[in-house]
């Protein structure tokens, strides 16, 4: 039976099988900061000397006794060293030529831009770091950091990473309840927020929720409000609990020692996004993480001295910790952040700040591609993209034709593609291209970095052959790892290293193909066992996203009373497609033929949206309660809470197709 399902399996995954390869130029190879294929071998042959080089390009107070300690699942890197993230992401390049260089571009609501040089972010990190001291913040303190995409929010990043106090970032767009579960988690003593932030047009009243959460928040002792808004939101201070930002930092000196701090002491704690239940208190470190981000920053991205760096993310996640802030100014490299959305004031908005900015390197999510391909070409084609080197994604798995009008309509087919695996918890990118050397295969995110080992293992543990599906696990550890779970140190042991015994489970499905390459299939959970089939929710997505129709697919197995599990898709069309039931029955014979009629979805349902986590990825685990006919579940770190209650009673009113 095993084997018949695992034949099986092997059978489909070979149907969806990616033909197009696309190996990157000999131009592009030439100029690359990885060049030569022999850095896999060199770092899979000592992982301590590779993260040792890589290290060395930091500035230390204290050399590291010793690369790695490794007590399995318990990691210590660069062993005795001390050092200071801010030193090295800031002062010394403010010390050094870049000095006059732009550190951070940031490009705010339409008509409001910034640019601070190192020199600047220097003195600015300094003051507010002086601030947070006179307010009592000592080493070890953890803040909380409730802001909008503002220069404010690095600023109040690295100050606390000067003085060594931990920080914990609450994306702006999360409510009063999201916010004092995660303060009263970390047990913050300080909060800095705003008065609000801007979004579309609108006041997002960042003070007036955490006033909220404030209300159920015993650690907190001082609040600090930067100013955004103004008079656009209606603000009430606490008095000997709140102050002004700009009050405080007005008399602060713009001076302040580094901390030296211990390679292995707390850098940040930061919960993840949500999608498959209750957010984790990530715990990164100093030390292994910069160095991580870092490395990765520079050979992923090929980053160059001259370039424009634009990750799309809020820094509010761990992509925009890692590299819009960490990675990029470790390097010393320009990094742009945007506070707005890439429909406001148009659909241009994200090609127009490419163009402005000359950026080099765009880093974005599947999501915003699929978005993107919905709106139409025409979009794009109105600016000079010509600037553009690599491009980036992150966040879900990108379907093949999501992939491909990227690199056609926003590459113009000159740039390379990656496609970037890694978790909060990863706190880097661990499967990746490498621009300069890497054969893309459009879906796949190819191979393990330098130094990372990856396997794909069934229920027992064994490795499964090429083709099958199984679970992703990583099997040495990483600068960048996550040290714990925030209080919760057993949930970190049973959670991540406890299915496969001294293996890291990522709960991603995944297939490694006869290459080498490795097939994210989404979570675990996301695997449906249809008829005794395991078929993943990202390959019949991929195939209804193939339809010329379909913006964007959402899959999930229901329960179903002969097959065990029916497939339910939730699409969504391109705009000006009428959803007719012809049109349904079309989707079907199209999955059924591009990957069999084992994966003939049962359902097909159009709506305008899907449910999304505020980092935007789909939440199928609401779309099942929905299918499930239950109550849904948790449902705070949503980005928009009425489409999925919209979503569930038109489901219900309209009742299944078949
Ligand atoms: P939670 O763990 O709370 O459910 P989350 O896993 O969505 O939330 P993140 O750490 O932000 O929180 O996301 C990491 C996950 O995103 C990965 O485990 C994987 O499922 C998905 N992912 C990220 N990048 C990719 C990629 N390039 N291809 C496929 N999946 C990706
Ligand atoms: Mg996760």
């Amino acid at each position: 039976m095993a084997d018949k399902v695992a034949v099986q399996a092997e059978k489909l995954a070979a149907l969806l099988d990616e033909k197009r390869v696309f190996p990157p130029s000999e131009e592009f190879r030439r100029q690359a900061n990885a060049p030569d294929p022999a850095i896999y071998t060199k770092a899979g042959r000592s992982l301590e000397d590779f993260w040792a080089e890589e290290a060395s390009r930091l500035d230390w107070f204290k050399q590291w006794d010793k690369v790695l300690e490794w007590n399995t699942p318990w990691a210590k890197w660069f062993v005795g060293g001390k050092l200071n993230v801010t030193h090295n992401c800031v002062d010394r390049h403010a010390a050094s030529a870049r000095r006059n260089k732009a550190a951070i571009v940031w490009e705010g609501e339409p008509g409001d831009a910034r640019v601070l040089t190192f020199g600047m972010l220097a003195r600015e990190v300094n003051r507010f770091a002086n601030a947070l001291k006179s307010l009592g913040v000592k080493k070890g303190d953890r803040v909380a950091i409730y802001l909008g995409m503002t220069p404010e929010l690095p600023i109040a990043m690295l100050a606390c990473a000067k003085i060594g106090a931990p920080h914990s970032i609450v994306f702006g767009g999360f409510s009063a309840d999201s916010l004092r579960e995660r303060i009263n988690d970390a047990k913050a003593k300080v909060l800095i927020t705003a008065d609000g932030a801007w979004r579309r047009g609108a006041v997002v009243p960042l003070k007036a929720s955490a006033d909220q959460a404030l209300e159920g928040t015993p650690s907190i002792e001082k609040v600090v409000v930067a100013e955004r808004v103004g008079k656009a939101a209606h603000v009430t201070m606490q008095s000997g609990r709140d102050l002004w930002w700009k009050d405080l930092v007005a008399n602060a000196s713009d001076k302040c020692d580094a901390e030296p701090m211990d390679a292995e002491d707390m850098l940040y704690i930061l919960y993840t996004s949500g999608t498959t239940g209750k957010p984790k208190g990530v715990v990164h470190t100093t030390a292994g993480y910069l160095v991580g981000v870092s490395a990765t920053h520079r050979y992923i991205f090929d980053i160059k001295e001259t370039d424009v760096f634009w990750c799309t993310a809020d820094i509010g996640w761990v992509t925009g910790h890692s590299y819009i802030v960490y990675g990029p100014l470790a390097n010393g490299t320009t990094t742009l952040m945007y506070e707005g959305t890439p429909d406001y004031p148009d659909r241009g908005r994200f090609w127009a700040i490419v163009a402005k900015y000359g950026v080099n390197v765009l880093y974005t999510a599947p999501t915003a591609i699929r978005t993107f391909m919905r709106w139409g070409a025409d979009w794009p084609a109105k600016h000079d993209l010509s600037s553009l080197r690599v491009l980036g994604t992150v966040g879900e798995p990108i379907n093949p034709e999501a992939w491909i009008w990227y690199h056609e309509n926003i590459g113009r087919g000159r740039c390379p593609i990656v496609d970037t695996w890694w978790q909060t918890e990863t706190g880097m990118i661990l499967i990746t291209p490498l621009p300069g050397l890497t054969r893309t295969k459009p879906g796949s995110a190819t191979r393990p970095f330098p130094g990372v080992e990856a396997e794909v293992l069934d229920d027992k543990g064994q490795p499964v052959g090429p083709g099958a599906g199984g679970y992703l696990v990583l099997t040495r550890p990483w600068p960048a790892m996550f040290r714990t779970i925030y209080g919760d140190p057993d949930r970190y042991v049973k959670q991540y290293w406890s299915r496969y015994p001294g293996k890291y489970f990522t709960g991603d499905g995944a297939k490694v193909d006869a290459d080498g390459y490795f097939w994210l299939l989404g979570r675990v959970d996301d695997v449906m066992n249809v008829a005794g089939h395991r078929i993943s929710t990202y390959e019949v997505e991929s195939a209804l996203v193939d339809h010329a129709s379909v913006a964007e697919a959402a899959v999930i197995g229901r329960s179903h009373d002969v097959k065990g599990q029916g497939i339910a898709s939730f699409v969504t069309l391109k705009e000006g497609v009428q959803a007719t039931d012809q049109l349904k029955e079309e989707l079907k014979a199209h999955v059924a033929k591009k990957i069999g009629a084992i994966a003939r979805p049962d359902d097909i349902f159009f709506t305008s949206e899907l449910p999304k986590t505020r980092s935007a990825k789909i939440m199928r685990r609401l779309l099942r309660d929905i299918a499930e006919g239950r109550i849904l579940g948790d449902t705070t770190t949503l980005a928009d809470p009425t489409v999925v209650s919209n979503l569930k009673q038109q489901y219900e009113e309209e009742g299944k197709s078949d």
